[in-house]
């Protein structure tokens, strides 16, 4: 058993069986053993790799998607970009790369939010030279109109999990089995208040912490303008079934086997983001699928540059990668990737999403 898991066995052995929320903010953020605090996951040695891991293309595309709305701002505000969850700060300096070319000139102000203390000294170093300031949270983020970058942020954030049964909705929860080991068990009391229709057997995720955090920064829109980009692997109609996931060594692994030693994701909710936001006032764009997103912003024109200055090995991994990004079939990331933008009202259509 992980150090972690001997800390949720005696947790709940005193004060009984804990929400699958609960659960995921321990694995992924207890202040010694949480997953994020104590190791960078990213990459072919960790336990996943992320799209501007891929390649250089994503970043450069969504820092020229970022130079465009800025466009259509008075060019002497500062530009505030800010990138939630950075992993490596990868996605931001290939950003930033692009920025200054789309966006001559601009006063760009890098923040970002990040909670692990490993991953935010790799960003430091990606990072140095820019003026790039470090938050904790969005509530320290400087006012006013911002772009806001969230690419595989909000899979991370705790979710709660219901089952249906004759008597309601019943919360999914981890507690002890016969043996002392952790296992999933049920609420014996349905959770009152809870009035989703869904079948006999039917588990439901509700994204409380990710839902909380869209509509502050929907609220944000509104009020400030600016544009939100969130990326993420997920489904655009609301449906039933277990998405909680856990990822160790780019392999699925069982979430209870070890606690803080493996990522704990689920699928994120995408109608239930788009509605959150919708519901605070701000535009909601998309989502589509992430394949669409590139394809729209240029990845083949971009992709094709690059290749005039590379070497035949270079220009195979170029293709390689726009296979990876934009692959549509079953489980591809171009097909499995949703993005969705939140704008406020002071921007018009944006790019890479049809117009509604
Ligand atoms: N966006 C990066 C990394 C994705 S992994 C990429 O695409 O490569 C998730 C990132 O979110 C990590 O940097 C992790 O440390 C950070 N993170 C997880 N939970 C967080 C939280 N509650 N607040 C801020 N950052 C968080």
């Amino acid at each position: 058993m992980t150090p972690l898991g001997a800390e949720i066995t005696a947790l709940i052995r005193h004060g009984g069986p804990i929400g699958i929320d609960r659960y995921m903010a321990l694995c992924l953020g207890h202040p010694v053993h949480g997953y994020y605090r104590t190791r960078d996951p990213l990459g072919v040695k960790g336990d996943f790799t992320t799209a501007p891991e891929i390649s250089q293309m994503f970043g450069e595309l969504i820092g020229a998607w970022a130079g465009y709305i800025h466009g259509q701002r008075s060019q002497r505000e500062p530009l505030i970009l800010v990138e939630l969850g950075p992993g490596r700060g990868t996605l931001m300096v290939d950003a930033l790369r692009a920025l200054r070319i789309a966006a001559p000139g601009a006063d760009i102000r890098p923040h970002l939010v990040e909670i692990s203390p490993v991953l935010r000294a790799v960003q430091e170093r990606a990072l140095a030279g820019t003026g790039a300031t470090w938050h904790a949270g969005i509530e320290t983020l400087p006012e006013g109109p911002a772009i806001i970058l969230a690419n595989e942020f909000f899979d991370c954030l705790p979710v709660r999990q219901f089952e249906r049964h004759a008597t309601g909705w019943h919360e999914r929860q981890v507690g002890l089995g016969p043996e002392g080991d952790l296992v999933f068990g049920l609420a014996p009391e349905a959770t009152p208040g809870l009035d989703a229709d869904g079948p006999e057997g039917a588990l439901l995720s509700v994204p409380g912490v990710g839902l909380g955090l869209m509509r502050l920064l929907a609220h944000r829109m509104r009020e400030a303008g600016g544009a939100l980009l969130a990326i993420d692997y997920g489904h655009v109609r609301p449906g039933f079934g277990d998405t909680l996931q856990a990822l160790s060594g780019h392999r699925f692994a069982d979430p209870l086997a070890a606690p803080g030693e493996a990522d704990l994701t689920h699928h994120v909710d995408f109608a239930a983001l788009a509605n959150a936001a919708h519901t605070e006032g701000a535009i909601v764009h998309g989502p589509v699928a992430q394949r669409d997103f590139l394809l729209a912003l240029g990845l083949n024109a971009r992709a094709e540059h690059l290749k005039t200055r590379a070497t035949a090995v270079q220009a195979a991994a170029v293709d390689s990668a726009v296979r990876r990004l934009t692959d549509g079939s079953r489980g591809g990331m171009g097909s499995l990737f949703k993005v969705l933008a939140v704008s406020g009202r002071d921007h018009g259509p944006l790019p890479g999403f049809p117009e509604a």
